[in-house]
C-alpha cells in the first residue's frame, strides 16, 4: 500500500490512506453536504472497515478471549539466547507437547524453517520457500485490505511473528496485533516498498484505543504524535465523523518483547518516529513484567528512518537467520556487538553489506498526496502542519542512529 514505501521520499500515509477512504465511502454511501450523508457505522471506524465490508473477509475476527495461548514470551530466553530446551533456531518452541497436533506442527514448523532460504538484502534480495502468515491467527491479523500475496515471510520470521502475537494476547487479552506487508512468496519487490525483497520485513500497526473509553480500536495506519495521539478523521471534510485513538503501548510492548529476546531470528530494526521511541520507552518504566533486557535493545535497535517518519506503524527488519548467511543472505548495518558476538560464536563473519537498491516503486510525496486530498477540514489541516515537525529524522547522538 501507498502507506510502506519505505525510506523513500516524503510521503503522507494519513492523507493517502485519507483519500482512499473518502474514495470507499463515496463508493458506499452518496456524499452530500457534511454531517448529511453519515457513513454506515461500520465504514465510520475507519478505511479498512470500508474494505472489509466490500472484500468480504474469510473468517469472523472471534473474541480474543477465546484464545488459547501458549507461554510463548517464556520460550525466549531474555539475553538473547535460545531458552533452555529450545533448540537454536527455533524461537517457537514447543507449545504443547502433550498436544498431538501441536507436534506435528512443530514438525513442520521445523522443516519449513530448513527450507526457507533468504538471499541478498532487504533492498536487493529474493525468498525461497517462504510460508505464508495466515490471515489471522491468536493474537493477531493481517491488515484487511493488504494482499495475500504480500504476506510471505521466511519460516522463523512468520513462526516468530506469530509467537510474539500470542504472548501479547495473553498480557492484554482484548488486543490483536495488526500486521501489513511482509515479502511476496518468491521475495523481490513489493510494490510500494523499498526493502521487504527477502522475508525478513514485517510492518506492525499500532494496537490502538479509543481516546476516552480505551475500549479496542481497530489497528489502522494512524500517525501518532509525541503523546501517542491521533485521530481516524474518516470523511476528510468532515470532523463529525472524527474518532481520537491512543497507541495501547503495553500491547506494543507486549509483542515486541519476545521479539527482542530472540536470538533467531534477531531483530536488528525498529523502524519507528523519534518521539514515539521515547514514549514507548516511559510507558516501559510503567510496565512491572517488562524485560529490562528487552528495553536495552529496544533501545539500540530503534531509529527514524530519513523517511517517511513511520508515525503510523513500526517497521521490524530482522538480521539473516545463521543458516542462510552462507547462502547469499546479507546482514544489514550496523552489526552491534551482541549480533558480532553471535556470528562469531558459530564461525561466520561478523560484517555488514554495503546496502543495494533493485526494483522501481512508486512513491507519493507529501505535497502530491496532499493535493490528491481535495476537501480537507481545518482540524486534519492542523494536525498535518504539526506532523511536518516530526517528519526529520532528529540527531539523536546515539550511536547507530544516523
Ligand atoms: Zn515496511
Amino acid at each position: 500500500m501507498f502507506c510502506v514505501a519505505h525510506e523513500s521520499r516524503w510521503l503522507s500515509c494519513q492523507i493517502v490512506l485519507l483519500v482512499l477512504a473518502v474514495g470507499w465511502r463515496a463508493a458506499l454511501v452518496p456524499l452530500g453536504a457534511c454531517g448529511e450523508a453519515r457513513p454506515p457505522q461500520g465504514a465510520r471506524l475507519g478505511v479498512e472497515s470500508a474494505l472489509r465490508s466490500r472484500q468480504e473477509v474469510a473468517a469472523p475476527v472471534g473474541d480474543p478471549g477465546e484464545n488459547v495461548v501458549p507461554e510463548a514470551a517464556a520460550d525466549i530466553e531474555r539475553d538473547g539466547a535460545a531458552a533452555p530446551g529450545v533448540a537454536e533456531g527455533e524461537v517457537d518452541g514447543t507449545p504443547d507437547a502433550s498436544e498431538p497436533a501441536h507436534a506435528l506442527e512443530a514438525d513442520a514448523h521445523e522443516a519449513a524453517v530448513k527450507a526457507s532460504v533468504a538471499r541478498g538484502q532487504s533492498t536487493c534480495g529474493r525468498l525461497e520457500n517462504g510460508i505464508e502468515l495466515p490471515a489471522r491467527g491468536i493474537g493477531f491479523e493481517r491488515a484487511p485490505g493488504k494482499r495475500s500475496e504480500h504476506a510471505f515471510g521466511h519460516a522463523l520470521v512468520v513462526g516468530a511473528l506469530k509467537r510474539a502475537a500470542a504472548a501479547a494476547s495473553s498480557r492484554v487479552a482484548d488486543q490483536r496485533i495488526r500486521f501489513g506487508d511482509l515479502s511476496r512468496e518468491g521475495g523481490g519487490v513489493v510494490p510500494g516498498h523499498l526493502s521487504h525483497q527477502h522475508g525478513l520485513d514485517v510492518d506492525v500497526f499500532w494496537p490502538l484505543r479509543h481516546a476516552g473509553s480505551r475500549a479496542p480500536f481497530p489497528s489502522l495506519l494512524i500517525p501518532l504524535d509525541a503523546a501517542g495521539s491521533g485521530h481516524d478523521y474518516g470523511d476528510l471534510a468532515c470532523p463529525d465523523d472524527d474518532i481520537p485513538v491512543v497507541l495501547d503501548a503495553a500491547a506494543l510492548w507486549a509483542f515486541l518483547e519476545p521479539l527482542l529476546g530472540a536470538k533467531e531470528p534477531a531483530v536488528a530494526r525498529l523502524l519507528l518516529a523519534e518521539h514515539l521511541r521515547t514514549l514507548l520507552l516511559a510507558e516501559a518504566a510503567r510496565l512491572p513484567w517488562l524485560a529490562p533486557k528487552a528495553v536495552e535493545r529496544f533501545r539500540e535497535v530503534t531509529c527514524q528512518p530519513l523517511a517517511p517518519p513511520h508515525d503510523d506503524h513500526v517497521h521490524i527488519r530482522f538480521f539473516c537467520p545463521m543458516a542462510d548467511i552462507r547462502n547469499g543472505c546479507e546482514d544489514p548495518a550496523p552489526i552491534y556487538t551482541w549480533r558480532a558476538r553471535h556470528l562469531e560464536g558459530v564461525g561466520l563473519p561478523q560484517r555488514a553489506s554495503k546496502r543495494r537498491r533493485c526494483g522501481k516503486t512508486a512513491t507519493v510525496s507529501m505535497a502530491q498526496a496532499r493535493r490528491a486530498a481535495g476537501e480537507i477540514h481545518v482540524d486534519v489541516e492542523r494536525f498535518l502542519d504539526r506532523r511536518r515537525t516530526w517528519s526529520r529524522p532528529p540527531k539523536t547522538g546515539r550511536p547507530y542512529c544516523p
